[in-house]
């Protein structure tokens, strides 16, 4: 499923310490409340570029720019690019930039409380990328979700086993509700794997960048979002009990049947659209 990165790291990045855990890297000290692991591999970030395909004609915006590393091979290719940084000295470090600060916008923020559609320009179409905080990446993701309508697309550097959770299907441990909530506003693409090693420092476990486009036209639609997301919650906070048990407050067997799903199913045995079905059950009546 995912492009396997050459191992032949080691030669290609721009510190040759050896050493990636350790002391400053390029005059900064990693915090990891901040879940700061810059990329260091100058083949991983090209791979990543080409994937995020920046261009003029779109409004660019990057998640945690860090110390540049993609960043500036993206200024490469566009004039102008929206960053948002939540660490002070990172955003002083790009506002002081030698080579690229004139095409920055720097939102020095949380990129959790950003208001994603201001950035969007008229007649443009709006791609974020970022190699994401791993501390805050799912619930940036259900941020992200909400401005769905007015995102063209998104590439993200994420922790392997989010990224198995995003494209999980039915039936299998990695489905849930990320899954399903990710799914129903976007097609998920697996692009590529990365070692720990390409960062410094090295997280402790693997990566993996994912492209995330959401759907023009969604092929399930809830009338009421808010009630599938609660379903879709209650199902999976029990996930080992039977959906008549865990969903027993919203709906009874003769529900199940005539909407035509076993009450004896699991949460992870439903597809996306008997939730959005559900939902759409419960909107209706209570309407
Ligand atoms: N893009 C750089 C790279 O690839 O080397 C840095 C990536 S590092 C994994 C995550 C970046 O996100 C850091 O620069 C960190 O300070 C920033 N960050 C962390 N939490 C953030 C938040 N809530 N909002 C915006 N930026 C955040």
């Amino acid at each position: 499923m995912f492009k396997k990165h050459n191992n032949d790291y080691k030669k290609k990045t721009n510190n040759s310490s050896g050493n990636h855990n350790k002391g400053s890297y390029q005059g900064h000290h990693a915090r990891k409340n901040f879940g700061q692991n810059f990329l260091r591999d100058q083949q991983v970030i090209a791979n990543i570029i080409n994937l995020i395909a920046p261009g003029d004609q779109e409004t660019v915006v990057e998640i945690g720019p860090g110390l540049g590393a993609l960043t500036e091979p993206v200024c490469e290719i566009i004039k102008h690019l929206n960053v948002i940084e939540i660490d002070r000295d990172l955003a002083y470090r790009l506002r002081h930039h030698p080579f690229i600060r004139d095409q920055l916008t720097i939102y020095e923020q949380d990129a959790l409380t950003m208001d994603f559609s201001k950035l969007k320009e008229e007649d443009k179409n709006l791609k974020i990328y970022g190699n994401l905080p791993y501390n805050i990446s799912t619930p940036l993701l259900f941020h992200l979700f909400e401005y769905s309508d007015v995102i063209a697309d998104m590439t993200f550097m994420l922790q392997k086993e989010v990224v198995d959770r995003l494209v999980a299907g039915p039936d299998s441990g990695d489905y849930g509700k990320l899954t399903i909530m990710a799914q129903y506003f976007a097609k998920i693409v697996p692009c590529l794997e990365v070692p720990p090693e390409a960062f410094t420092p090295s997280p402790k476990v693997y990566s993996a960048v994912v492209k995330v486009i959401p759907h023009k036209s969604k092929p399930y639609v809830a009338r009421d979002y808010d009630l599938l997301e609660q379903i879709v919650s209650s199902a999976f906070n029990q996930r080992r009990k039977t959906i008549h048990n865990s969903l027993e407050n919203f709906f009874t067997d003769q529900i199940f049947n005539e909407l035509d799903i076993d009450p004896k199913m699991r949460a992870e045995n439903l597809s996306i659209e008997q939730y959005v079905n559900l939902a759409n059950y419960l909107a209706e009546h209570r309407e």
